[in-house]
């Protein structure tokens, strides 16, 4: 049962596991030792990916300290290291399908990036000396753990695959080490940045579909960009081969990437990815310059395949 107590009683005028909710909650350790394990580390929960970014960076870093992030990452994780710059913080954009520059304290990798679907190259990122942060929101770990290929911590934007259902904001961070786990811990406690009972518990009732999930939005994901590669009204498909998450070109430049964005009817017009139902959007409103203009951005679902074919081909056809 979701327990959304803020105090717990003293057990004989001792703390017991629980007494302050800022410091931990049940519904929270659980689904942190679901995802743990899921990961192969220790994790904690925020309320956001963008909240989880936020609590590494400041609980790792330092002013004059230098990140470098894969120059394809999701466009709000640059957007909040620029933020901490006015605190001191260095960013160094980097191709992440090479190795990450020389003499930084952090690298930040994403697996896939979101909307370009690059991979790292994670034996590069590995071999670097400083610590490896590797945001693997699109693959979720039915696909990738990516602390077993050298990265120090991973970091989800739970609202995405993980919670799958559209209706959950969250972030876990896991860590490899012990140590790094309770300076977190400690970063999380004296900031507040904490997940609620309710998100955490949301969480827990989609890590049991998790696998089912991913497997019908790899399926689906597959065939779309299967036959939309073979669509003449279609210049480019990125798709890395596994997970729900795919972009791709429209022939005809931004004007005819928007008619099909609002010509779509199943498929909702819709920003975010990772959930039960497909949504499309392109992605230059949001990160014009870094994306072509004609990027549609797809994050396919658990409908029936030939349901969100039929939907893309009408709307390619506007
Ligand atoms: N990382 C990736 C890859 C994302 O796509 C997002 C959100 O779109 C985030 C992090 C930030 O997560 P949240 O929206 O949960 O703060």
């Amino acid at each position: 049962m979701l327990d959304r107590s803020t105090i717990w009683p003293y057990d004989r005028g001792d703390p017991g596991e629980f007494y302050y909710q800022r410091y931990g909650h049940p519904a929270g350790v659980a689904a942190e030792a679901a995802l743990g394990e899921l990961e192969g580390g220790h994790a904690l929960l925020f309320p956001s990916g963008s909240g989880a970014t936020t609590a590494l960076l400041l609980t790792l870093l330092e002013p004059a300290k230098t990140v470098a992030l894969a120059d394809g990452a999701y466009y709000g994780t640059g957007v909040l290291m620029r933020m901490l710059e006015r605190w001191g913080l260095r960013v160094v954009e980097f191709d992440q399908k090479q190795a990450p520059p020389d003499d930084v304290d952090l690298v930040w990798i994403e697996a896939p990036s979101n909307p370009l679907l690059t991979m790292p190259d994670f034996d590069s990122a590995a071999a670097a000396s400083a610590p490896v942060v590797c945001d693997s929101t699109a693959a979720t770990p039915v696909y990738l753990r990516p602390l077993e290929r050298g990265a120090d911590f991973v970091l989800h934007s739970a609202t995405k695959f993980l919670g799958g259902h559209h209706d959950v904001l969250l972030g876990p961070v896991v860590a490899k080490e012990r140590d790094d786990f309770d300076r977190l811990l400690e970063f999380r406690t004296r900031s507040g940045i904490v997940a609620a009972p309710d998100a955490a518990w949301l969480l827990l009732r989609s890590l049991k579909t998790l696998p089912v999930r991913m497997e019908r939005h790899t399926a689906n994901a597959k065939e779309l960009a299967r036959r939309l590669e073979a669509h003449a009204s279609v210049e480019r498909v990125r798709y890395p081969g596994f997970g729900g998450l795919m972009s791709f070109d429209v022939a005809g430049g931004a004007e005819a990437a928007r008619r099909v964005e609002t010509s779509t009817e199943r498929i909702k017009n819709a920003t975010s990815l990772g959930g039960v139902d497909s949504v499309l959007e392109t992605r230059a409103r949001w990160e014009s310059g870094r994306v072509p203009d004609n990027l549609v951005r797809l994050s396919v679902g658990l409908e029936d395949v030939d349901e969100l074919w039929a939907d893309l081909e009408q709307a390619l056809a506007s």
